[in-house]
């Protein structure tokens, strides 16, 4: 993968949260739901949405987040700006470009699913934890999106994790982790999340295991795509290569977050009852599903048996 050194990148899709506004003393001012009976719906929202591993399985071991010199809570529009020359080693700016080219797919890909206008959002990068309008969340959840604020989440030290504990080492495990969110923003947007959050939460057919796989599935159909996608200014492309190579480093990476394999490598029995996102090899294939036919319309993981 190669980025384009000149592309601008629109820096109002993401902000950088830094550390500490996942504490008391945050003063952050998102009101956090729950209370009056309605734990139990924002529980299931959390499950089925929140992070991109399932929910609750620690990952202790996160770094925290100071190597690469980043700062945290820097201003993404000054760190990130062409005037900066080396603002592509900053990880904050390769992940803003990464979330700029997924969503610039989508307001072209929305609409050819029957539906007006792409919604874009934020990213929020933070460390350690943060407030959002699921709740509070620390690093060990994973990568997240919340329906109720709309909002993408992310440590970017996850990305650490997922290379030394998971073997997903190729860079092009991070813009698949996003676009993976980022179809979980589309699902929302189309209402799928909503009708999902009836239905089974656990299990290799469940609700849950669709909506996941269909967040790979649309992750594959930006891949497909991502080479088109234009910065800011839409004069100039914000990849200027992605190679079989880098697919094949996004497939690793939908492969080994597997539930059975997850499982399997936490020591257990690997048992399908407690499925939420899907086997190795359903993730993959789905992943693959999309970046082949490059079309969302062929991530219909609802209207199959065969997933
Ligand atoms: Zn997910």
């Amino acid at each position: 993968m190669e980025l384009n050194e000149r592309a601008e990148l629109d820096t109002s899709q993401a902000n950088d949260l830094g550390r500490g506004s996942g504490g008391s003393g945050g003063g952050m001012g998102i009101p956090i739901p729950g209370g009056g009976g309605r734990g139990g719906i924002i529980g299931i929202v959390v499950a089925v949405l929140v992070a991109l591993l399932g929910g609750g399985f620690g990952l202790n071991a996160m770094t925290n987040g100071d190597e690469g010199g980043q700062a945290g809570g820097g201003d993404l529009e000054q760190v990130c700006s062409t005037a900066n020359a080396d603002r592509l080693d900053d990880a904050r700016c390769r992940n803003l470009l990464f979330v700029n080219s997924i969503q610039d797919y989508w307001k072209k890909a929305y609409p050819e699913l029957g539906r007006s206008d792409y919604e874009p959002t934020t990213t929020n990068f933070f460390q350690a934890a943060v407030n959002t309008g699921c709740g509070q969340a620390d690093s060990g959840v994973g990568p997240f999106y919340c329906p109720a604020d709309r909002k993408v989440y992310i440590d970017l030290s996850f990305y650490d994790e997922l290379a030394s504990r998971f073997g997903a080492k190729g860079e092009f495990a991070q813009p698949y982790v996003l676009a993976h969110e980022y179809g979980h923003h589309v699902q929302n947007l189309l209402g799928t999340n909503a009708k999902a959050g009836q239905g089974d939460q656990s299990g290799p057919r469940s609700a849950s295991v669709r909506l996941e796989l269909q967040a790979d599935c649309y992750a594959g159909a930006w891949a497909k795509h991502a080479t088109e996608s234009k910065d800011k200014t839409g004069q100039e492309p914000l990849f200027t290569s992605i190679t079989e190579a880098d697919i094949n480093e996004a497939v690793d990476a939908a492969e080994a977050i597997g539930d059975d394999s997850i499982q399997e490598r936490s020591g257990g029995r690997v048992n399908p009852d407690q499925f939420t996102h899907g086997t190795s090899e359903q993730r993959k294939r789905w992943f693959n599903r999309g970046y082949d036919g490059g079309d969302p319309k062929t991530c219909d993981t609802f209207g199959t048996d065969q997933l």
